[in-house]
């Protein structure tokens, strides 16, 4: 027996030791099972740990997985997600183990030959004969096949398999992809240009970050796809990284298009079976090119060639629960260990993308125009201070005449709020009463197409009432606010003759359905959250319309005004993409506002430079460091005393400003209170480091939870 040591797939900070026989060659990386406390786990034979026990004290290990080895840059690069995200390195390892029975043997689908030597010595009847003849030019097939093409039992399969005249092949699904049978478009010189760096730096194998920088419409994806041909002829893997990948039916089916195959899609919907089938056909390096959303980036590539990271600016790359991480971020550390391209793509970078080209640390590669006729919208405010609309409606003269100028041509409109439901708010008009969440403190949301209050916080509902429970006046609770749900009722009420149509996340279900009749040009007009703001190209759609424009400035959080600016910039970008002009107009309280005006002079990089330039005076990021500790309990005397305690062991540094703690801005949620306390920092300190100093080792009651997040994004 040999002693090593074991990482295990679960909540532990460092490695132990178990034992094995001599023989068995385990290797650093590989996957094993073990024995711990009672339970059995997974984990991956470690670095040697520096805890020396006895023998006699150790466990034997239960088995081992030669055909799972993580390699030493994927070690790496679990080792850096653990050190930068705060999280130990067990649970950073369960990302890439997320469960256990990925690990179990694949159910074989054999194909079968005929093995007319074998045959020669049994029995001959007319089933038999017939199973022999469908094998007639050397095929092989699998036992459905067979039944289906000799017409005989599953018993007559059964007896020939045993006699050995039907011989097993594994078979393997391969993916066939016919490199010369591509089909694609001729790209412009901008294309091309971006194109060749990015082929070089894969034909190199060497770690870059490019950043596909081209307004909607540029190209930009016929670009990646170029990149993704090479990698492929190149035999490496390839990953697309996007948002949501709830919505990829149209990137599926283009990549289906191009490249003759059917990518994988990795996303929380698929059967066990398959799950478990993509991440040993991911491990094996037998899946070559995969799409998929924040978790992707843990699955076990053997052989990662490139990364794409789709609107790299989007917000919801922040993953908030369990290890907090930002998906880009990641991608590009991973790409950094894989030693793999990188391509991040966006018609509205980041501040921190572009801070890095600036740097000199990423690659720009621009795409200035849209393809071929389509000419980018024509973007106009208008003021609402100047119009005249009725209390509870939203919709603006102006705006009204300008749908109604698309549709008398033919053409569609989008009317754009991020806000789901009927109302924000439902109030009493005779007392003032607020319709509250018992568990948070956030308002109801009346949500009209299932009768029901919601709270968008932590879910809570409750059935629509009538009736103020505070004063107990009949009828008295009104609907205060527009939610999707509100402002299609007062679309339908001024266009009765067009198909208008709702989309948000809770109707994401009809989703396919509404976008392809959107696509078609059956529907008129549609009404969406941010869920209609990517990617989407709609022919006919020449009249975008954002109903309030100032929505989401007003949170005081740090990236508001980066956030409202690619929002509104994404959603004017739907219209107008082939060759009918586009218009979007922007319903708003505070014309010149700098968003509102850049948007209008389409002068986005003075945007961005203003907006470096107040970070930077601020020593906000990406110019300094932030990290967060949001501290929750359900006792509120608890969380006080705890924050006391961690406030006197804050360590002292001339470059570190930590303050706090104070009640996060939502201070309920799911019945617990949370404290935040926020530390700022210069850009050269080891955070982390610094957070290790401070919070290792200090005792925390067991019903209070501690969070920390590197580079907060929700300063809710
Ligand atoms: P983006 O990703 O920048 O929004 P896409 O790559 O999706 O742009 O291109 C928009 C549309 O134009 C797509 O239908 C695409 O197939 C087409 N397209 C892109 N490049 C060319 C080109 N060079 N010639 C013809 N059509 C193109
Ligand atoms: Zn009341
Ligand atoms: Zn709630």
């Amino acid at each position: 027996m040999k002693k090593f040591s074991v990482l295990l797939a679960t909540n532990s900070v460092k490695a132990y030791q178990y034992l094995a026989p001599d023989d068995l060659n385990l290797k650093k990386g590989m996957i094993v099972k073990v024995p711990f406390r009672s339970r059995e786990l997974f984990g991956v034979v470690w670095d040697e740990s520096d805890e020396e026990l006895e023998e006699s004290k150790l466990k034997k290990i239960i088995e081992h997985y030669p055909q799972f080895i993580f390699s030493e840059r994927k070690i790496k690069f679990i080792k850096f997600l653990s050190n930068y995200n705060y999280s130990n390195l067990g649970r950073a390892l369960k990302l890439f183990i997320p469960q256990t029975y990925l690990l179990e043997k694949k159910k074989q689908n054999f194909k079968y030959e005929f093995n007319s030597k074998n045959y020669e010595k049994v029995k001959k009847t007319a089933s038999r004969n017939k199973t022999q003849e469908v094998f007639i030019g050397n095929k092989s097939l699998s036992k459905k096949e067979i039944v289906h093409e000799a017409g005989v039992s599953q018993s007559v399969i059964r007896d020939l398999i045993k006699k050995k005249c039907l011989v097993p092949i594994p078979f393997a699904q391969e993916l066939n992809i016919n490199i010369n049978n591509i089909s694609k478009v001729n790209l412009n010189n901008y294309q091309k240009k971006a194109k060749n760096k990015i082929i070089k730096s894969i034909k190199d194998n060497i770690y870059n970050c490019f950043l596909i920088d081209g307004v909607t419409g540029s190209g930009k994806t016929e670009v990646y796809f170029e990149a993704v041909e090479e990698s492929l002829r190149d035999g490496k893997q390839s990953l697309i990284l996007l948002p949501e990948i709830s919505l990829t039916t149209d990137l599926f089916k283009r990549i289906e298009k191009r490249f003759g195959i059917k990518p994988v899609m990795w996303h929380s919907n698929l059967s066990k079976g398959k799950r478990k089938e993509i991440w040993q056909d991911i491990f094996n390096g037998k899946s070559k090119l995969v799409i998929g959303a924040r978790s992707s980036l843990f699955l076990p590539f053997k052989n990662l060639g490139l990364i794409i990271v789709d609107e790299e600016h989007d917000i919801t790359y922040k993953q908030q629960e369990g290890i907090i991480y930002h998906a880009r971020d990641m991608a590009i550390s991973l790409g950094f260990q894989e030693m793999a391209t990188v391509v991040l793509v966006s018609a509205t970078p980041s501040l921190e993308t572009i801070y890095n080209i600036n740097e000199g640390k990423y690659f720009r590669l621009n795409l200035p125009k849209r393809v071929g006729k389509a000419k980018l919208p024509s973007i106009k405010f208008i003021d609402m201070r100047d119009e005249e609309y009725k209390s509870q409606e939203w919709i603006s003269e102006s705006l009204k005449l300008e749908i109604k100028k698309s549709l008398s041509n033919g053409e569609q409109a989008l009317i754009f709020l991020n806000r789901r439901g009927y109302a924000p708010l439902t109030l009493c008009k005779k007392c003032g009463s607020r319709i509250e969440c018992p568990k948070c403190d956030s308002y109801l949301v009346e949500h009209k197409y299932n009768y029901r209050l919601i709270c968008h916080q932590c879910g809570f509902s409750i059935k629509s009432v009538k009736d103020c429970k505070s004063c107990n006046s009949k009828n008295s609770l009104i609907a205060y606010g527009p939610g999707i749900e509100r402002v299609t009722e007062e679309i339908i009420s001024y266009f009765p003759d067009s198909r208008v149509e709702t989309l948000s996340s809770d109707n994401s279900l009809k989703s396919h359905q509404i976008l392809s009749d959107m696509k078609n040009g059956l529907v008129d007009i549609l009404v969406g959250t941010q869920i209609i703001s990517k990617g989407h190209h709609f022919p006919f759609l020449t009249c975008v319309g954002v109903i309030d424009a100032d929505l989401g400035m007003a949170n005081g959080d740090l990236r508001a005004a980066e956030r409202t600016y690619q929002l509104l910039h994404q959603v004017a970008g739907r219209a107008g993409r082939e060759d009918r002009k586009g218009r979007a107009f922007l319903q708003t309280y505070f014309p010149n506002h700098p968003v509102i005006q850049s948007l209008i002079k389409g002068s986005r990089d003075e945007f961005i430079d203003t907006e470096l330039s107040i970070r930077e005076k601020n020593k906000l990021p990406p110019y300094g460091k932030l990290a967060s500790i949001i501290i929750s309990d359900k006792d509120e005397a608890k969380i006080i005393s705890f924050c006391r305690a961690l406030k006197k062991k804050i360590p002292l540094s001339k470059d570190v400003v930590v303050l706090g703690p104070a009640p996060a801005s939502i201070t309920k949620v799911r019945g617990r209170l949370r404290y935040r306390f926020l530390i700022k920092a210069n850009k050269d300190i080891n955070i982390q480091k610094f957070l290790h100093l401070w919070v290792d080792n200090l005792k925390k009651p067991s019903s209070t939870r501690m969070s920390i997040d590197i580079d907060p994004y929700y300063f809710l």
